[in-house]
């Protein structure tokens, strides 16, 4: 990937697995402001992200963000929003997300309230409190069309929530809550495509391919640093070609 001087990006979930990954290459590949959002900065699960901060101080900046509570979405985005300057944010990383182990017959409503809350309203209302910092970035850039260091919204979404690939899958998958809202997410990227292409704000789902974190587990196949490459390697090829689309982490188009 390019390097990337004068990038400012925010990524949710950044205290472990892919989001804290994503961090460690952004900064590898020089983004000038990185905002790492978690919900617990000061936690025992974000000792690796602060430990970042302190190595690299003034480019990132820890930000307390529970996704699946708007009133904490409004207040980061000011915090983030009165560190940034006119040329305001360039990309937004909606990756935090959760992964309850429930099928159609045991989810409750709980569930399915937390994990949409979570992996579908987070990211909508992440995109709206951060779009005017995205809309200063578009117009200050100068550079005709969309691309990722313009402004960009990546939602990272799932394989699981393509309704051509999940029913062809031959094992099991007992994650119905996160399918659904995997689906919602996907929903969610062709509505903002649709509405923020005057602003040329690129917008894609990704899926990351299954990685081994907490979520993906020890069997699969990937690392987060090799995800993660392929992700940035994807993101840095955008253009509004891919605008509103369906990736993978290798640059393939998946199926809604
Ligand atoms: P992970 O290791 O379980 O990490 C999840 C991250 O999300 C953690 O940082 C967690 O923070 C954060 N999070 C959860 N709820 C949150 C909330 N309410 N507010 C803010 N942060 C919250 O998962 P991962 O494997 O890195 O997954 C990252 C993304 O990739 C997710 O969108 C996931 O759906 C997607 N994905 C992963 C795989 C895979 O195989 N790993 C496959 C397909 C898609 P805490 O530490 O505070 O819990």
């Amino acid at each position: 990937m390019a390097a990337l001087k004068a990038c400012s990006a925010l990524v949710t979930g950044a205290n472990r697995g892919l989001g804290l990954e994503m961090v460690k290459q952004l900064l590898e590949a020089r983004c000038s402001k990185i905002f790492a959002a978690c919900r617990d900065p000061d936690g025992t699960n974000s000792e690796a992200l602060r430990e970042l901060a302190k190595n690299h101080p003034g480019v990132v900046t820890l930000v307390k963000l529970d996704v699946a509570d708007p009133c904490s979405i409004k207040a980061s985005a000011e915090k983030v929003g009165s560190l940034l300057d006119k040329n305001g944010l360039n990309l937004i990383i909606n990756n935090a997300a959760v992964l309850p182990s429930k099928s159609m017959l045991t989810a409750t409503v709980e569930d399915m309230v937390h994990t949409f809350n979570t992996n579908v309203i987070g990211p909508l209302f992440v995109i709206r409190e951060y779009l005017p910092y995205l809309r200063a970035a578009a117009k200050a850039s100068g550079k005709p069309g969309m691309s990722w260091d313009k402004a960009a919204v990546i939602n990272i979404s799932s394989d699981a929530g393509s309704m051509s690939i999940m029913p062809s899958l031959s094992e099991p998958f007992p994650f119905f809550p996160y399918s659904i809202s995997k689906a919602g997410l996907n929903m969610l990227t062709v509505y903002t495509a649709k509405d923020l292409k005057a602003d040329e704000i690129l917008c894609i789902s990704i899926h990351p391919g299954w990685v081994k974190t907490d979520m993906g587990g020890d069997k699969a196949p990937i690392d987060t640093r090799q995800s993660v490459e392929g992700m940035l390697r994807v993101i840095g090829s955008l253009t509004e070609k891919q605008h509103g689309g369906f990736m993978d982490y290798t640059g393939e188009t998946l199926p809604w």
